[in-house]
C-alpha cells in the first residue's frame, strides 16, 4: 500500500477528506484539487499449462514453500493478452498463446485486480530474474491458494470437473 504524505502536484501536505462516503488523501491547499484516489491496478496472470501439466513458479521474495502463477503489471499501450504472454517469456522463457480468460479476481489486500488466464506453453524453461524455482503439477494435484490469483486457479479446475 502506498503511504503518500505530500502532494505531487504543489507540495502541500496531504490529509484524509470524505468524499462520496469515501476517505481520499487529498491535497489541503485550498487552490489545489488533488486528490490521491488509489484506483486498484490491474495485474496479468497466468496459469500455464506445459505438457499436460501447470507450472508453478516461486519468486525469490516469497517464503521458501510458497508457489504461484506467474504475474505481472502491464506495460503502456500494451493489451492484457501481450502483456501475459511477455510476462511467461520473460520469467519463464517459454512460447505461450492464450487458451481462455479465466475471469477477474479483485485483491484488495494488495489493492490489485486480477486478469488471470489459461496460457499453453512450450520451449524450454529458462527461468527468468525474478524466479527462484518452478515445478510442474498435475491439475490433479493442484491444490488452489485462499488469495489474489488462487480463486482463478479454483475456477479453472472447477471447470475441468476437479472440485476443491
Ligand atoms: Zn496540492
Amino acid at each position: 500500500m502506498i503511504k503518500m504524505k505530500y502532494c505531487p502536484q504543489c507540495g502541500h501536505r496531504l490529509a484524509y477528506t470524505r468524499i462520496e462516503d469515501r476517505e481520499y488523501l487529498a491535497c489541503e491547499s485550498e487552490t489545489c484539487n488533488y486528490v490521491f484516489w488509489d484506483n486498484p491496478l490491474p495485474v496479468v496472470a497466468a496459469l500455464v499449462e506445459y505438457e499436460g501439466n501447470v507450472l508453478l513458479a516461486r519468486n525469490k521474495a516469497w517464503p521458501p514453500k510458497m508457489y504461484g502463477l506467474i504475474t505481472g503489471f502491464l506495460e503502456k499501450k500494451e493489451s492484457p493478452e501481450e502483456a501475459v504472454l511477455r510476462e511467461v517469456k520473460e520469467e519463464l522463457g517459454l512460447n505461450g498463446k492464450i487458451v481462455e480468460l479465466i475471469g477477474l479476481y479483485p485483491f484488495y489486500e494488495n489493492n490489485e485486480l486480477i486478469i488471470a488466464y489459461h496460457v499453453q506453453a512450450e520451449g524450454e524453461i529458462i527461468m527468468g530474474r525474478e524466479l527462484d524455482e518452478v515445478k510442474v503439477v498435475p491439475p490433479t494435484k493442484l491444490k488452489p491458494w485462499a488469495f489474489g490469483t488462487g480463486f482463478a486457479v479454483r475456477e479453472w479446475l472447477k471447470k475441468r470437473g476437479i472440485e476443491r
